[in-house]
C-alpha cells in the first residue's frame, strides 16, 4: 500500500478540520451522492460549519445536487490554493466546479487530482467535512483513505443480497485502515402507494450487515420522488423540506456522525 503523504504530519489544509467523514458504497447509483449532501446540509443545520468534497472524479454530482452562485473555484495565484465555492454555509469542491478537462485519466492521475484537490484547498475552520468518495474499493479509494485521517465512514447500499458482498468488502477496507463505521444506510429500501408499504428489493440485508460486522447504526431511506426531484434541483431534500420524514432520518445519521 502507499504511503501516506502526509506520513504524520497533516497536510495545512486539513490542520483546521476537525472530523472527516466518508460516504461510500461499493457500486455506482446507490444513491452515495444524495446521502453525502444530506448529511453535510444537515449537520450545517444543527450548527456545524461544514464542508463537502466531492471526490467522484469520474462522475461529479455535486454541482447537479447544489447550486452554488459562483460555480467555478477560484484559486489563491499567490499561495497556489483553491478557494471553495459555497451554498447556504457549506464549503463546496468538486472536479466539476473546476471547469473543462475533466475525463480521461488514468487511476494514479485521479488519485493525483484528487489529493492535491482536497490538500490545497482552503479549507478553514470546519466541524465536519465529508467527502463523497468514488464508488468502489479499489486502488483510488484506497490512496484517498490513506492521505486522508477519517473519522468515520457512513456506507451507502441497497437491500439487495447481492449488495451485502460488497458492502462487506467496503467494511473490510475501512477496518483494515482502522476507520470506524458507524452506520450503513439502506436505500430505496420500501416505497408507499395506496395506503400499502412495498419492499422491491426484499428485506433482511441491512440488519445482517449490522449484526455481522457490529456495525452500531442501520438506517432506512425509502424511494421518494422527492429524493430524485430534489438532487436534480440543486436544493437538497433536508433543506427544501426540514420537517419531513426523510430530514428527520438524517438528523438521526448525523446525531451518529
Ligand atoms: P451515487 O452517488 O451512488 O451514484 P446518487 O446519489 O447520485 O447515487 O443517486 C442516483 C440517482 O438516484 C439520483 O438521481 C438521485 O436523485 C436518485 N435517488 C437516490 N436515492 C433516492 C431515493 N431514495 N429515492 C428517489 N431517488 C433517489
Amino acid at each position: 500500500p502507499a504511503k501516506p503523504i502526509y506520513a504524520g504530519q497533516l497536510p495545512a489544509g486539513l490542520q483546521t478540520i476537525s472530523n472527516i467523514i466518508a460516504v461510500s458504497s461499493c457500486k455506482g447509483g446507490v444513491g452515495k451522492s444524495t446521502v453525502a449532501v444530506n448529511l453535510a446540509y444537515t449537520l450545517a443545520d444543527m450548527g456545524a460549519r461544514v464542508g463537502i468534497f466531492d471526490a467522484d472524479v469520474y462522475g461529479p454530482s455535486l454541482p447537479t445536487m447544489v447550486s452554488p452562485e459562483n460555480r467555478i473555484l477560484e484559486m489563491n495565484a499567490e499561495k497556489r490554493t483553491i478557494i471553495p465555492t459555497e451554498y447556504m454555509g457549506v464549503k463546496l469542491v468538486s472536479f466539476g466546479f473546476a471547469g473543462q478537462g475533466r475525463a480521461i485519466m488514468r487511476g494514479p492521475m485521479v488519485s493525483g487530482v484528487i489529493n492535491q484537490l482536497l490538500t490545497t484547498t482552503e479549507w478553514g475552520e470546519l466541524d465536519y467535512l465529508v467527502i463523497d468518495m468514488p464508488p468502489g474499493t479499489g486502488d483510488i479509494q484506497l490512496t484517498l483513505c490513506q492521505v486522508v485521517p477519517l473519522t468515520a465512514a457512513v456506507i451507502v447500499t441497497t437491500p439487495q443480497k447481492l449488495a451485502f458482498i460488497d458492502v462487506a468488502k467496503g467494511v473490510r477496507m475501512f477496518s483494515k485502515l482502522k476507520v470506524p463505521c458507524v452506520a450503513v444506510v439502506e436505500n430505496m429500501c420500501h416505497f408507499d402507494a395506496d395506503g400499502k408499504r412495498y419492499y422491491p428489493f426484499g428485506r433482511g440485508s441491512g440488519s445482517q450487515v449490522v449484526q455481522q460486522f457490529g456495525i452500531p447504526h442501520l438506517f432506512d431511506l425509502p424511494i421518494k420522488p422527492a429524493l430524485s426531484a430534489s438532487g436534480d434541483s440543486g436544493v437538497p431534500e433536508v433543506v427544501a423540506d426540514p420537517e419531513g420524514e426523510v430530514s428527520r432520518t438524517f438528523q438521526e445519521l448525523g446525531v451518529c456522525v
